[in-house]
């Protein structure tokens, strides 16, 4: 993970999105590969007769599972461990990545392929695997783009959807060493597949992500539309997920609804084309050894907070993202977070309480697009609203005086509203100070770049109109007054003419 999408290190959401917004080709591309998704979803989500009750069973499923997630977690590992799986139990990312690299030495393996997993993003796992000298491909077409061309991921579901067609070409090239290549799709495709087939074949340790973990049988369910997770999972000797604690649901019978909403919300497909079920080991077929990671990495911690609670709930769709209005101007980099878009501002302040993560509850507009499109009701505004009530209790704890200032400035604020008299003084006062006029991108004129103190979080990031000369009420005030001097003398005029 590079240092801009690492929470420790990456800058706050309004100064990253300051500077992205300023990159027009990349607001083309998500633009252009939202609004393509976002089309294909409303197709299929509209032939469903029953979509809402779809919804609303999604939801059930997953609030009923986090009420008993401890009940389901040990049911998961009782009958994983009977059908020959072993189930590891880590606290927190350092764990987890301990598990998995000394899992992949003692097969003394010095590669690895992996199935596309947004928690292996979370825990930097290839990071972590190559410091130990082992290398790590990613196998899903999104991810190797990524891969390749030393990216970030930005989005959950099409992790190179900031990418056009050429820029992914050049990547190809560059780093596959090919004199040729067209641009067409299939082109893209048949270099990646030539690439990664060979290492499907030679590397005998597999790493994945995990959709969901049954309980009832102690399944690990990944969902996948190109075929390299069905690769992954049958032909290495060792398979390796790994799962944040909040995957697993109770039964069997509830992938039915899952696996309904969401491929629908996710690529705007019916059904995923590959849709594997793994449970244990077989001496016939498949991986000779399975190994489930259950990580935790501060969920316990949300499961505790029952307003947020319902993050949890979260099925990895990615619709959330596509239909915000934010994120559709900025891209998934701005967040600072693999977890971008409307989920990521929920999700990664409650993973990491830091400082720039503090952000994130605000870069929203509490439009609710995310809440109309996700397919197991999360209310993701009502979740921003309680993160951004913790980010303003935990500031006035921390930072009294900060907080007192802000209730200060807030009341005179108030006091000036409050009289009409007040707020056209504070209007003059406004017109007469010199307020220093550069914008922040170089351009234009009559716009504010710069404000003193508090004022200045505001142009921190954006920049501000000048005050206009005269209000909106002087000038009709005058335009009006001009209009009755005029009339009046018309009237002179007439009544002179007549004689009278
Ligand atoms: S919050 Fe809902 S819409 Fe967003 S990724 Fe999760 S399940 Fe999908």
């Amino acid at each position: 993970m590079s240092e801009a999408l690492d929470p420790k290190t990456a800058p706050t959401f309004p100064m990253a999105a300051h500077e992205l917004l300023g990159d027009a080709q990349l607001r083309k591309n998500v633009r252009h590969a939202t609004n393509v998704i976002q089309a294909k979803r409303k197709r299929v989500v509209e032939e469903m007769p029953d979509w809402q009750e779809l919804r609303e069973s999604g939801k059930q499923i997953r609030r009923h599972t986090m009420r008993h997630l401890d009940f389901y977690l040990e049911q998961f590992e009782r009958n994983c461990t009977a059908a020959g799986g072993v189930v590891h139990w880590a606290r927190d990312a350092e764990e987890a990545r301990r598990i998995v690299v000394g899992l992949v030495k003692a097969q003394s393996a010095t590669e690895v392929i992996k199935i596309k997993s947004m928690t292996t993003e979370e825990i930097q796992l290839n990071k972590a695997l190559e410091a130990a000298g082992i290398h790590a491909y990613e196998t899903d077409l999104a991810e190797l783009i990524i891969q390749l061309g030393h990216d970030q991921p930005s989005h959950i579901v099409v992790p190179a959807l900031h990418k056009n067609r050429s820029q992914i070409r050049e990547i190809f090239m560059r780093e596959m060493h090919l004199p040729e290549l067209g641009e067409a799709p299939q082109d893209l495709a048949d270099a990646a597949r030539r690439f990664l087939r060979e290492k499907f074949l030679r590397v005998k340790s597999a790493v994945s992500g995990a959709n969901f973990l049954v309980a009832e049988t102690g399944g690990v369910c990944i969902v996948e539309s190109e075929g390299n997770g069905r690769m992954c999972l049958t032909l290495p000797e060792t398979l390796i997920a790994v799962a944040g604690i909040d995957k697993v649901v109770p039964r069997f019978a509830d992938l039915e609804v899952l696996l309904q909403v969401l491929p629908r919300s996710a690529t705007g497909e019916r059904m995923n084309p590959y849709n594997s079920i793994w449970t244990g080991v077989d001496p016939s077929d498949g991986p000779r050894a399975f190994h489930v990671v259950l990580m935790d990495n501060a969920r316990t911690e949300i499961l505790a907070d029952e307003e947020a609670r319902q993050t949890l709930h979260c099925i990895r769709c990615g619709a959330c993202q596509n239909a915000c209005p934010v994120y559709q101007q900025t891209g998934g980099h701005a967040y600072g977070s693999v977890y971008a878009g409307p989920i990521g501002a929920i999700l990664t302040p409650q993973l990491q309480e830091m400082h720039h993560a503090q952000s994130l509850p605000y870069a929203s507009s509490l439009c609710g697009a995310c809440y109309e499109v996700c397919p197991v009701k999360i209310n993701i505004p009502e979740v921003l609203i309680h993160l951004r009530n913790k980010v303003v209790k935990q500031e006035t704890a921390g930072l009294r005086l900060l907080g007192n200032a802000e209730a200060m400035a807030l009341k005179s604020v108030a006091l000036i509203f409050r009289s009409e008299r007040r707020f056209r003084a504070a209007q003059r006062l406004g017109r007469m100070t010199e307020w220093p006029l550069v914008r922040k991108d170089g351009q234009g004129e009559g716009w504010i770049g710069w404000l003193p103190g508090l004022l200045g979080g505001w142009t921190d990031v954006r920049d501000l109109r000048e005050m206009p000369k005269q209000t909106f009420r002087e000038w009709f005030e005058e335009r009006a007054r001009g209009t009755r001097d005029q009339r009046k003398t018309d009237i002179k005029g007439r009544r002179a003419a007549d004689g009278h």
